[in-house]
Parts: structure tokens; sequence; C-alpha cells
């Protein structure tokens, strides 16, 4: 199958003069676009055991992820995360990487994936312009690694990580979110693996995203108890690197590893958030933590061939970008309704 990109979309984003500026004053240069909300996994902690997706009809197809992303590059966006759902079941995803690889002005070209299927694609994806790449991995037991994501196979995620190491991407991190009495004693061992393997590795703290089939505070796990866990056994160097987000790193001394501690429930990061959010549906989510966004995917359709509506209605938006976000893990309902899979992470 062949898939354009309308060729008026392309024409007239160079042209478009603006950059992305919220009412803080904060610049925004990052997006992350969930191109599925469908995904092979079920893990515990972003979806219910049973879902129910989308229509095929009211997801953005490949052609507007890509349309979206030209626009988004041309008011000064450089760095792009593909994310879902798992971004690489969807049929021709490598298409829409290949179309926003070639983007000129855009500097990073990132992936996040749960590394199923990355034992088949993890070159095309490189050759595709992918820089970097995170994989998420909560165990390396077998049997728990299946009991968390409900279907996955660890044998296939760990063969996907040798394919990306093989593939050559500029950097792979896992993603790790621990969970009190389910995974929380792993942390050293997935450390240890991330060394072993010569790529870094975050962790996540759980996020109160969707309502899923446990009690949310009750299976929070701080990354400060994390991180004095870690400290036990290394003497980890705090590093200043940012990325504007809630991650925090530390290097581990004689080895090439960075180690992530992704807190989004301290509030300290919002002053300098840089991204934006674009859900499967064409939602444009201002804040990951609030309700704040507007519909892009009619502003596309309605205007096929005129991408001035969508310019203009992606400024606007930048009036309504939150100071920051309202997680709060003592409320019995989840804070956020939709799903971490919905909004991709
Ligand atoms: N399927 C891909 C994957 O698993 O990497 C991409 C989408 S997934 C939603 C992106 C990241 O969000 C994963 O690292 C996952 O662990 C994390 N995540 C999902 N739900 C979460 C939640 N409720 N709290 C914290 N992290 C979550
Ligand atoms: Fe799928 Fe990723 Fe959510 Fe797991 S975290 S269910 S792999 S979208």
């Amino acid at each position: 199958m062949i898939l354009k990109v309308p060729p008026s979309a392309k024409n007239k984003m160079s042209t478009a003069p603006k950059l992305l500026i919220d009412q803080h004053g904060r610049r925004v240069d990052y997006i992350r676009l969930s191109i599925t909300d469908r995904c092979d996994f079920r893990c515990v902690y972003c979806m219910a055991e049973s879902m129910t997706f989308l229509p095929r009809a009211e997801v953005l197809s490949l052609e507007e992820c890509a349309r979206l992303v030209t626009v988004f590059v041309a008011l000064g966006v450089s760095k792009v995360r593909i994310t879902g759902g798992e971004p690489l079941v969807r049929k021709n995803a490598l298409w829409l990487f290949s179309a926003i690889g070639q983007l000129e002005g855009l500097q990073e070209l990132v992936l996040t994936t749960n590394g199923s299927q990355l034992e088949f694609q993890a070159q095309d994806l490189k050759n595709a312009g992918v820089k970097r790449i995170n994989i998420s991995i909560d165990s390396l037991d077998a049997d728990r690694f299946k009991a968390i994501t409900r279907t996955g196979e660890l044998a296939k995620v760990l063969r996907g990580i040798q394919a990306a190491k093989i593939a050559g991407f500029e950097s792979i991190k896992m993603n790790t979110v621990l969970m009190r009495g389910i995974n929380e004693d792993e942390a050293l061992n997935l450390l240890e693996f991330a060394i072993q393997q010569e790529i870094d590795i975050s962790f996540i703290e759980e996020m109160p995203l969707g309502d899923v089939d446990h009690v949310r505070g009750s299976t929070f796990v701080s990354n400060d108890d994390t991180l004095k866990q870690l400290q036990s056994q290394y003497a980890l160097l705090a590093s200043t690197e940012t990325t504007g987000g809630p991650a925090r790193y530390w290097r581990v001394p004689n080895t090439s590893t960075k180690v992530g501690f992704i807190s989004p429930h301290s509030h300290n990061f919002c002053e300098a958030c840089n991204r934006v959010r674009i859900t499967c549906k064409g939602e444009l989510y201002l804040c990951l933590g609030q309700e704040s966004k507007i519909d892009l995917m009619p502003l596309l359709r309605n205007h096929p061939h005129d991408d001035q509506p969508l310019i203009d209605a992606i400024l606007a938006s930048m009036q309504i970008k939150p100071k920051g976000h309202d997680f709060d893990l003592s409320r019995a309902q989840p804070s956020i309704i939709r799903f971490m899979s919905h909004t991709g992470g």
C-alpha cells in the first residue's frame, strides 16, 4: 500500500512562521503521538483485563498522523515520540516512521515500545530515522512478566532488545514500573541487567490513569524508595541532564548506564514542561495529568487541503496549557479517567 502526505500539507508548512509558546512562557518543542490505543499486552497498571478499543474510523489514519507531525515540526517542534498503545502492532507503522524521519527540522524521532515486535522491526526502524528507543520491561522472571503483562512473553522482548542493540540506535532505555507486592524486589536485578547490556533504565512511578483492576494507592512504589534501594549497592552519581520532563538522571560509575527516575507525583518539573500529547483520536492534550485539550481530528478531516485552521488551533491551544498536573493517589477514583494507552505514555 502506498500512503502519501497530502502535498498541500507539505507546501504550506514551510511558511508557518510561529513557535509554540504557552501562556506561562514555556516553549513547546516536543510532541508525543499515540498512533493506536490497541496493544498485544494488557499490563495491569495500564489496562483493565477486558478493554474496548476504538473503532478504526475514530483513529487517525497514518497519513493524518504524518500531516499533523509535519505541521508541528513547522511550528518549531524538534522532537517527536511515537507511542501508543503498542505502536508497532499498527499495520504499516513503518511507513509513518519513514515519512516523519525525513522531515527537515526534526532532530529526534524516538519510540516507546513494549518490544514484542522489535526482533522483526528494529533494523527497519533504525533505517527509517528512529534515533532512540525505549523498551518497557517490568520483570526478568518469565512467569512474573506474563502475570504483569497478562499476555506477554519475556523471551520475545529480550530478543527484541538484542535486535535493537544490533540495529545500533543512539540509545536504548528500559522503562520499568515497579509495583508494591508484585515486582518491587526487582529494581536491582533490572539495573544489573541494564549495566550488563550497556543500556539505560528508567523507573516510572505508577500514575492513576484509567480505571484498572486494582486500587492504585495499594501498589504505589515511590522512586525515593527505589533510589535508596539502588544506592545500597551502587554509588550513583547525580546528573544534571534534563529532558524538560519529570525525569531525574543518575550515572552508574564505571559503566555506560544511566538510571532515570520518572516521578510525576512531584510537581517541580512542570515549570520546565516542553511537551504536549496527541492521542490516536487526534485529541491534543496540553498536560498528561489534566483534562485541557482540543480536538484536531475535525480540523484535519474538514480541511483536507488547508492546514491554516489546524495551525491556528494549535497556536491557540497554547493559551490553555495548564501550569501543572493534578495527580492525587489518595483519591479512591482515578484522577484521570483515560488510560495511558489512549493518551500515549
Ligand atoms: N506499549 C508501549 C510500551 O509499553 O512501552 C508504549 C505505550 S505505554 C502506555 C508507555 C509507557 O507508559 C510504558 O513504559 C508503560 O510502562 C507506561 N505506563 C502505562 N501505564 C502507566 C501508568 N498507569 N503509570 C505509569 N506508567 C504507565
Ligand atoms: Fe500495552 Fe504498553 Fe500499556 Fe503495557 S504499558 S498494556 S505494553 S500500552
